[in-house]
């Protein structure tokens, strides 16, 4: 893999080294490859005799609640003062799985004025400078967490990965994957999961703790999503799916309900670009998913103030949820006319 400077994971074994109050912060509404990451480094790092503590901008979804050490995870908007003194008290923070302050929400404003040393590693396109002293940025990884588990290897601190780490750090590979279906023709990768099999991990178990123990009303929302409001633009080759709150209400909505909707519009035939649409309480969130050459985190920070990989990404619009859809489809047709797609 390549990591730019060797330098920087003596850097980073340094920095470990020497501090034993750390903190690892993941990216808002955390996801499989973010908690992982996270809790992967904090089971390995409390193995070290750290005093470790993952702090989460915000909640994270029910199926990733298996995790070793998931119920020690501060979540910031429900515990601010906890958690900004913890920060205070730390010698190390380590950003897992985000390259700008503005994916932690409220958090990033806390770590402008602060002095802390920090640790950046992800593996997300175009990092923002001074997100961290040290950042490690990989963004043919598959995963944070295989760029981790490299790191943490590279750094000699393999044998301080629990079983308990190599499940989370596992998770996190297979979420961002697509259970290794895109973003893993590294062999690397795979020889990555050779070694956390080799370390005991139960990969059918995890499997079916993130993807087969769906609440009845997620697979009922699914079936909503897929039979009522999917919508498609054949000319420029786009699926989109879009959720009041109204909806999410009747099917019972919790966090991370709606993973995966927006990539089960992607396999329908000709689709090159799915949406989904999903109204919060104060905006709405957009994914995008793309296959081949439609650029889908330009298109989102162009216009949804987001960003991400070339084929996954997400943004937000402060518009109502139908004038989100409508702006959605004028500017993808300019977007499109404009760059020679479809
Ligand atoms: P998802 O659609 O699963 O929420 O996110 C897909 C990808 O886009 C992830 O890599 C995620 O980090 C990134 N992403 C999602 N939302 C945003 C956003 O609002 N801003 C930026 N910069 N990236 C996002
Ligand atoms: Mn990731």
């Amino acid at each position: 893999m390549n990591i730019q400077d060797k330098t920087q994971i003596d850097l980073l074994k340094t920095k470990i080294d020497n501090s034993r109050k750390v903190i690892i912060v993941p990216h808002n509404n955390p996801d499989g490859d973010a908690l992982g990451a996270a809790l992967g480094l904090y089971n390995t790092l409390r193995n070290m005799d750290k005093e470790v503590t993952v702090i989460s901008p915000n909640e994270f979804p029910d199926f990733l609640n298996w995790m070793h050490g998931v119920n020690e995870v501060l979540i910031y908007d429900k515990s601010i003062k906890k958690s900004t003194k913890l920060i205070k008290e730390s010698e190390l923070v380590i950003f897992v799985d985000f390259n700008s302050l503005t994916r932690i929400k409220l958090m990033g404003e806390l770590f402008e004025q602060d002095d802390t040393p920090r640790i950046m590693i992800d593996h997300h396109p175009f990092p923002d400078a001074n997100v961290a002293q040290l950042q490690i940025s990989v963004p043919e990884a598959s995963s944070t967490c295989e760029l981790l588990f490299h790191v943490l290897n590279e750094a000699g601190l393999k044998d301080a990965v629990t079983k308990e780490a190599a499940e989370c750090i596992y998770a996190g590979i297979m979420t961002d994957t697509g259970s290794l279906n895109y973003n893993s023709n590294r062999p690397e990768t795979y020889l990555i999961v050779a070694e956390l099999l080799r370390m005991g991990i139960d990969k059918e178990h995890i499997h079916h703790m993130i993807f087969h123990n769906n609440s009845f009303d997620r697979m009922r929302l699914l079936g909503h999503a897929l039979g009522e409001k999917m919508e498609r633009l054949p000319e420029l080759k786009t699926a989109y799916i879009s959720l009041s709150q109204e909806e999410l209400k009747r099917f019972n909505f919790k966090p991370g309900d709606t993973e995966g909707f927006v990539n089960q519009a992607l396999w329908i035939e000709g689709v090159n670009l799915s949406a989904l649409f999903t109204e919060k309480k104060d905006l709405i969130k957009i994914s995008f998913r793309s296959r081949g050459g439609f650029p889908a985190n330009k298109f989102s920070e162009t216009y949804f103030n987001g960003g991400g990989h070339f084929n996954a990404a997400g943004g937000e619009s402060k518009l109502k949820l139908d004038e989100t859809v409508e702006r959605f489809k004028n500017v993808l047709k300019e977007f499109c006319d404009a760059n020679g797609f479809n």
